[in-house]
Formats: structure tokens, C-alpha cells, sequence
């Protein structure tokens, strides 16, 4: 594992990857990394000749100073994740190396980004954006991989390299739970003892709307289930939505769409956690999906 932490470094090891024509894969992440982190490295390693990883707490994406501060960061033990997994580089780079003052840049994803997150979190999208597009024109991936854990944001990188001709593959990522369903997050480390035995009740909520969805009453179903949630939890839930893909807009009185996603954000005490499901219409209902239908 190659540790690069300067923008030199990092040239120095670009340099010499595109001297050997090999393929790159790329993994951005924000560290404090768990299994679901890691079986994006695997997968890039598996279908690259190197994978990159970037640990890097983007300022720009943070709508709240709190979150940003309390941010949890395990740099030592992220190193050693990577390099068991056979990441072959991870780049650190200060605050200062990815911003040079304030940027003055804005992205408008349109109607993807005026919904779920987007409407909770002003200008975290465009945080992501920006950090992204620097990444992509600095690294030049062939494939990045992105998990659907963060569905809205997976949509809008998409997006994002399509309008703007990035080269290269975005890849999505199967979500990857603890064994009682909840999604594994570098903030699940923030939850009290107490908070983390209710947070199950995200994926049960969200699979239990999976498992009673009826086209016609979509609407019913979601609001069942959030008395359900009130009921049963101290959590405060943001918002429990369902929406047609792939822009996640609400859906109208009668319109049956193809697929849906059924995503959920929540404060546990301090730490807020999202979640979602993706649903496709089969002949014997509703299936929960990994592939986004376009
Ligand atoms: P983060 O460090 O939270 O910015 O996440 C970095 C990448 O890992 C993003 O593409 C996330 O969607 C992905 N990711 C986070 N949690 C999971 C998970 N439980 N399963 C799969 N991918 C994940």
C-alpha cells in the first residue's frame, strides 16, 4: 500500500501507472472504514490492475459544523483495512491541498438534487459535486466505485460525469448490513449503546414497507409505517419517503413507476443515518433490486 498524502506524491504514482497502461479503479471515501468500505476496494481490486482509495472529510459537504467536527477518524486502522484488502494506494490530502481558498464553483443538479437529502441538507450536493469533479479531473479513473447505501448521491455523480463527459465507469455498490440489518456507516460509531439497539428498526421499517408495498396505495403503506416507527423508537425521523427512480421524484396519485426507492433519514440522538431500498415491479410484486433501471 502506497501511502500519498501531497499532490507530488500522488503525480509520482499517476505517472508511473499511465507509463504501464494499467487500469485504474478508485474508491473515494471519507475514511473511519468498515466492511462496507471494503468490499468497494475489493471490487476494484478484483477488476483493476490498481485501486486508489481517498480518505478525505470534505468540508465543502458538511451543512452542519457539529457533524464535521464529530466526524470519526481512525487513520492507522484504515491503513491496515487497505492493505489487507490489497488496495494498492490511498491518498490523504490536507484540507489546504484540495482547496485553495474558498471555491466560487456551484453545481444545480436540477430535480435530483431539490429532494430527500438534497432538501435536509443545503449544499451538500454541491460539496460532493465539487470534490468529485476535482478527484475525477486530478486522477483520472477508469472505474469509480460508488455504494447505493448513498443512493441520491450515486445518482448524482452519475449525472454529473455524463453532463460533463468525465471519462471512465461509475460503478454502484451493493449495501452492506451488520447481521441485524443495519447499514454499516463510519457515524454508527457515534451511537450510544442504546441508540445502536433501536437503529435496526431503519432496515426493518424500510423492508417491512418492501415486503406490504401495493402499487395503489403507496401513500397508505408510507404512512403506516411511519406511525409504526414513532411507536416503536425515540429516533426522530427526518423523512420516510418513497420515489420513483431514477430521479427520485415523488409519484403521483396512479402512477405506477417501474422501480422505487424507499429511503429514510433519522436522528439518533446526535447522529443522523440514512438508508434506503430500491424496488423493482416484477410479476410477483415488489423485489428489492441492486441495478438501477434507466
Ligand atoms: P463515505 O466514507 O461515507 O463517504 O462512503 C464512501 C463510499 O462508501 C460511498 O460510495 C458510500 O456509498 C460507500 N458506503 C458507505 N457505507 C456503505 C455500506 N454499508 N455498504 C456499501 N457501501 C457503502
Amino acid at each position: 500500500l502506497e501511502v500519498l498524502y501531497t499532490r507530488h506524491d500522488l503525480e509520482k504514482y499517476l505517472q508511473r501507472q499511465q507509463n504501464l497502461q494499467q487500469r485504474l479503479g478508485f474508491v473515494p471515501t471519507m475514511g473511519a472504514l468498515h466492511q462496507g468500505h471494503i468490499s468497494l476496494i475489493e471490487k476494484s481490486v478484483a477488476e483493476n490492475h490498481q485501486s486508489i482509495c481517498s480518505i478525505f472529510v470534505n468540508p465543502e459537504q458538511f451543512n452542519n459544523a457539529s457533524d464535521l467536527s464529530a466526524y470519526p477518524r481512525t487513520p492507522e486502522q484504515d491503513l491496515t483495512m487497505l492493505e489487507q484488502a490489497g488496495c494498492s494506494a490511498v491518498w490523504l490530502p490536507d484540507v489546504s491541498v484540495m482547496y485553495n481558498g474558498k471555491s466560487r464553483t456551484g453545481f444545480s443538479f436540477g430535480n435530483l438534487e431539490s429532494v430527500l437529502e438534497g432538501a435536509f441538507r443545503p449544499g451538500h450536493f454541491n460539496g460532493v459535486g465539487l470534490i468529485l469533479a476535482k478527484f475525477f479531473n486530478i486522477l483520472r479513473p477508469d472505474n469509480t466505485y460508488m455504494g447505493l447505501k448513498d443512493l441520491q448521491q450515486f445518482l448524482i455523480v452519475r449525472q454529473l460525469m455524463h453532463d460533463l463527459d468525465i471519462r471512465g465507469n461509475l460503478v454502484p455498490c451493493p449495501t452492506i448490513r451488520e447481521p441485524d440489518g443495519l447499514a454499516m456507516s463510519s457515524r454508527n460509531r457515534r451511537l450510544s449503546e442504546s441508540e445502536r439497539q433501536q437503529a435496526p428498526i431503519i432496515h426493518k421499517t424500510l423492508q417491512a414497507i418492501a415486503d406490504n408495498l401495493n402499487a395503489s396505495e403507496f401513500q397508505q403503506t408510507i404512512a403506516h409505517a411511519i406511525a409504526n416507527f414513532n411507536d416503536h423508537c425515540q429516533a426522530k425521523l427526518e423523512y420516510l419517503e418513497i420515489a420513483s427512480l431514477p430521479y427520485l421524484q415523488p409519484i403521483a396519485a396512479g402512477e405506477i413507476p417501474k422501480q422505487v426507492a424507499v429511503c429514510l433519514a433519522a436522528w439518533f440522538g446526535e447522529v443522523r443515518l440514512i438508508d434506503n431500498l430500491i424496488l423493482t415491479q416484477t410479476q410477483t410484486g415488489w423485489m428489492p433490486d441492486q441495478v438501477i433501471l434507466n
